[in-house]
Formats: structure tokens, sequence, C-alpha cells
């Protein structure tokens, strides 16, 4: 499954293709311009589709989720994501999220969160793209009671709370995928600029966030890669080799 005789220019682990109005373009163009992707989901209803797009690209990879701002009102699907949990070594997008809008489902995003991550451990060599805005203690203090490093590989996806708990985050295996929107303030950049070499991987978000006005995309990932070079203080060579290094630890982790 891991392609990756392949050349890559950069390297995106979130971002979401379908979110997209032409998804097999954005297909296409990480193909062309060798971006490799994972393609997280929101709904695990997304996935049959979502897995057939992406089944004979080299660069694009679909992770099955259950997005933590739709628990709300998607719970019930939580049987189906522990369901197609079994075909896919790719997990995400899940988590929690403690904003206010969705803090009245708090309860429920733990119940599906756990259940997900239960399900990671018991199949093992699942790779888990993590949402944890405004939660990232409760995220960690789950992973930490339900996963061990050896069967479930985390990946704390736009990672926005402390050094301590980043530092509590590393201690237990998780990885960080690094947005270009995390290093547009001080407090991000001081963040970023922390975190263990070993464990950064890039990231878009894309649609989800902007370069200027337009929504970005999979290959924006080559400038972020050059601004978190400036931002750890060291050659963009150098960082180009280190996030290749530590995603291909990442994916012989599926050992698929
Ligand atoms: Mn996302």
């Amino acid at each position: 499954m891991m392609k990756y005789s392949e050349p890559i220019r950069g390297i995106d682990f979130h971002c979401h293709v379908d979110l997209y109005p032409n998804p097999t373009e954005v297909i296409a163009a990480c193909e062309r311009e060798q971006i490799a992707t994972l393609a997280v989901t929101t709904t695990p209803k997304a996935w049959p589709q979502n897995r057939q797009w992406t089944e004979r690209s080299r660069y694009v990879f679909s992770a099955l989720g259950l997005h933590p701002e739709l628990v709300g009102e998607r719970h019930r699907e939580i049987a189906l994501l522990e369901e197609y949990m079994k075909e896919s070594h790719f997990i995400g997008e899940i988590g929690l999220d403690g904003s206010p809008q969705y803090y009245k489902h708090w309860q429920v995003q733990i119940e599906v969160f756990t259940r997900a991550l239960d399900a990671a451990q018991r199949l093992g060599r699942r790779i888990v793209s993590i949402h944890s805005r405004r939660a990232a203690s409760k995220v960690v203090e789950c992973l930490e009671e339900r996963t061990t490093s050896d069967r479930v590989l985390p990946i704390l996806h736009w990672f926005s709370s402390s050094m301590a708990v980043g530092r509590k985050a590393a201690s237990i295996g998780c990885y960080f995928s690094i947005n270009h929107q995390m290093l547009e303030h001080n407090r991000g950049i001081r963040l970023v600029r922390n975190l263990p070499e070993d464990r950064l991987l890039t990231e878009t978000d894309a649609p989800l966030t902007f370069i200027g006005e337009r929504k970005s995309e999979p290959t924006d990932v080559i400038m972020t890669t050059e601004r978190l070079a400036v931002v750890r203080d060291i050659s963009v060579v150098e960082l180009r080799r280190i996030i290749r290094a530590n995603a291909m630890r990442v994916f012989r982790f599926t050992d698929v």
C-alpha cells in the first residue's frame, strides 16, 4: 500500500478532499504535484465513496472519520465507524471539541471518541488523525487510558494547547501535523518551535483554511514546509528530510 518509491514534493497529513466540489481533480493534482495526502472524512457514510476515489492513487490515502463537530447529530453512526474500521488503517477525523457551541454534546463526544479509540486499539496498526480544539488534555488522557503506542499511532492535527500538554502528548507517542495558520501568530509559533523534531508532520486542513482570500489546497503544503523551516530555524532541505522520515515512520506503522 505504501507506494513510496515515488518522489514526494510535500506531505499533507490532514486534508478534506471530499469537501471540494471536485474531489477527483484534487486527487489528480496531488498525483501530478507529488503531494502525499491523507484525505480525512467527517462521517463514516462518506467512506465508501472516498475509498473508491483514492483506491488507485499512489499519493492519496483515505481516512475514515466521524468529526466531533458532527457527533451531536450523528453519534448513531459510531456503529458504522466501528464496522468500517476493520478495513481502514487510517482513522480521522475523530476527536473532541470543547468550544462553547459543541460543549453541549461533550458526553456523547467522549463516548464516540473512546469507542473509536477502543476499536483502534483492538484492531492495532491504526493511525489516527485527531481534532483537539479546547480539549487537548482530555484527548491525551483518553489516549493514555485507551491506547498503547505499539497498536495506535495518534497524530494531533492543528494542536493548539499548551506546551505542557504538548510534552505529555509527545511522551505517549503523539505526532503533530502543522498547518500554515498555526504559524500566523506568536503563540502558535512558540508552540511549534518547541515540539519534538521527530514528531513533526505537515498538513493543510484544506479547504477549511485560507491563503489570503482563497481556500487552500494540498499543494500549499510546500509553502507550509518552507515557513515551518523558518520557524524551526533550519534549512528547508533539512526540514523536508525530517518530515519525510517522520511520515515514512508513520506509514510503516501500518505495515501494509
Ligand atoms: Mn479537519
